[in-house]
């Protein structure tokens, strides 16, 4: 331990209460960026954005058949006009071709009630896709409204945590700078190997950070001898 004076061992107590405090930033800083929450409600409003595409597809592809068949309806009404002209209107013909005429106009009918139907029910489709899309839509703003609330105030909080972070950087930089390269490398080295915690303030008799009595032979050792000590507990350095 030739490289970290009894001296240091105060300032470097405070360096690793920093690198603590800085730790503990970063790990929460990182939950905030990594949110399940916002994770959560990102996957529903992707859901909820997907189902209402769907039913925009489907109530489109419903609304161009209804066209289609109102067209066809229209063609077939104009159709049977023209056959009735043809019929009624006297102009002559032999009884075989009225009779031909007369069936296709019935056969028209019957394709025109069909297709009455066929519309109506897609009327209904159309009615009630409508009222899906209604909600599914006011579902997504729903859940995007939530989504952007949570995210503002996840961005409010990494803001907060990157400020704070950024001062106590500074303030490590600042109790570095009063520190030699030999001392910062060995306690560098010391916290690798054993953690961020390695060096223990004596309070009131006990070792700060296990929280065991310091024998009073080992207090005077601490106090007075230049030799440094170690907690018989914890084995962190004391001061
Ligand atoms: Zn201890």
């Amino acid at each position: 331990m030739a490289d970290i004076t009894r001296e240091q061992l105060p300032v470097l107590y405070k360096l690793q209460n920093i690198n603590v405090i800085i730790n503990d930033l970063e790990k929460q800083l990182a939950a905030v960026s990594a949110s399940p929450a916002l994770a959560e409600v990102s996957a529903k409003l992707k859901k909820a954005i997907h189902n209402l595409k769907l039913t925009t597809g489907e109530l489109e592809a419903k609304r161009q058949m209804l066209r289609q068949k109102e067209l066809d309806l229209a063609a077939l009404e104009s159709e049977n006009k023209n056959l009735e002209t043809t019929l009624y209107q006297g102009q002559s013909r032999n009884v075989r071709e009225l009779n031909a005429l007369q069936k296709k106009l019935l056969l028209n009918k019957e394709k025109l009630t069909g297709l009455e139907e066929e519309i109506l029910t897609l009327l209904q489709q159309v009615e009630a896709l409508e009222e899906s899309r209604q909600k599914e839509r006011k579902q997504a703003e729903i859940i995007s409204a939530e989504y952007n609330r949570l995210a503002g105030s996840l961005n409010a909080e990494s803001a907060k945590l990157q400020r704070e972070l950024e001062r106590a950087r500074q303030e490590r930089e600042q109790v570095t700078v009063t520190l030699d390269p030999s001392c910062l490398q060995r306690f560098a080295r010391l916290t690798q190997d054993k953690g961020l915690v390695v060096i223990a303030k004596i309070h009131q008799g006990t070792c700060s950070v296990c929280g065991v009595e310091i024998p009073p032979g080992l207090l005077t050792t601490v106090q007075k001898s230049d030799r440094l000590s170690y907690c018989e507990s914890c084995g962190r350095l004391l001061f």
